[in-house]
């Protein structure tokens, strides 16, 4: 199928795009890397009557560390952060999931902005930002603010960013040496999204105690969820099989995902424990090792 007529626009700065978004909002959309939007647009599912490609503005794509943090351009590509070395060893999480991220041809398009913004949840940058504590950040005609991930996704492909707002970038903390991390998702096929995906974060101490634990959980609703907050009953504990168990039945039990064509809620809901067992065996049992 065709999509229906649009006017298309190609700003060459950042106030030039809020400017055409001010002038044509609600019916005006952002145009990224085109892979989710584009096929919406050929489905008649999206018919916007404009068009404003961002791919003309310089500066927002890119990655750059700034002391203890990380940002990261909306306008970057999956691609590029998969291949990234200053992600690599500032926030190592990042490269192995975008490499789960469709294939190649989705990879070298789509871009990080884009998936924020469109807000699937089984996509793999909502989790990601959630577990990792990001910042978003916006601008738009009354300025630019910065959004924590806990209060960007309101639910299924909708945010807390305004019709005539852009999203600029993302802000992540640097991963200390330390660190521990574990990703793991259920796909029913290479490159297809995740049906669930779970990534954990966690700090040993010495004497491999449990210093701090985070964990996000995506595929189980309609935006990416941080199932316990509240981990203290680890803390300062080093790890058992049992503790592990524990920790993972308490968050596959918050967990109220609802079922679809692709999976029951009872069967993502088995699939999240399963993820969530391996996730914090990796992270905090020393001797499972931290991995992809
Ligand atoms: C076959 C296929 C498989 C895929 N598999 C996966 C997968 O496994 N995991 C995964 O995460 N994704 C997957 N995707 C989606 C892919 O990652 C897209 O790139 C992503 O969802 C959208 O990014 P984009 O840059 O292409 O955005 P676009 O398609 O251009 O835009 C998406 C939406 O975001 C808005 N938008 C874009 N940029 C901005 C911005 N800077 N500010 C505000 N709004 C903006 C647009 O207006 C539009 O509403 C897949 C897509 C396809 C077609």
């Amino acid at each position: 199928m065709r999509p229906s007529a649009f006017d298309y626009l190609t700003p060459t700065s950042l106030d030039e795009a809020i400017g055409c978004l001010s002038e044509h909002a609600p019916e005006a959309r952002l145009l990224a890397g085109g892979q989710s939007l584009i096929p919406a647009m050929n489905l008649r599912l999206a018919r916007p009557r404009v068009l404003v490609d961002l791919s003309g503005i310089s500066g927002l794509a890119g990655i750059e560390e700034d002391g203890g943090s990380v940002t990261i351009g909306a306008m970057t590509t999956h691609s590029e952060i998969a291949v990234s070395d200053v992600l690599q060893r500032m926030v190592p999480p990042l490269p192995a999931m975008a490499r789960r991220i469709g294939h190649h041809a989705i990879r070298n398009r789509g871009t990080i902005g884009g998936s924020l913004a469109h807000a699937d949840p089984a996509s793999e940058w909502p989790c990601a930002l959630l577990a990792l504590g990001g910042q978003i950040k916006v601008s738009g005609p009354k300025g630019e603010r910065a959004i924590p991930a806990e209060e960007f996704f309101r639910t299924y492909y909708t945010t807390e960013i305004e019709p005539d707002e852009i999203l600029t970038g993302v802000v992540l903390s640097v991963f200390d040496r330390s660190r521990r991390w574990s990703f793991h998702e259920v796909a029913r096929q290479p490159g297809a999204f995740a049906l669930v995906l779970v990534l954990a974060c966690a700090s040993l101490s010495a004497g491999n105690t449990v210093a701090d634990l985070r964990l996000a959980v995506g595929g189980c609703g309609g935006r990416p969820v941080l199932p316990v907050t509240d981990w203290s009953f680890l803390t300062g504990v080093r790890p058992s099989a049992e503790l592990i168990e524990t920790a993972a039945q308490r968050a596959a039990g918050a967990l109220d995902p609802p079922g679809d064509n692709s999976a029951s809620g009872e069967d993502r809901r088995q699939m999240a424990l399963v993820l969530l067992r391996r996730a914090l065996g990796e992270v905090l049992i020393e001797e499972m090792g931290a991995s992809v």
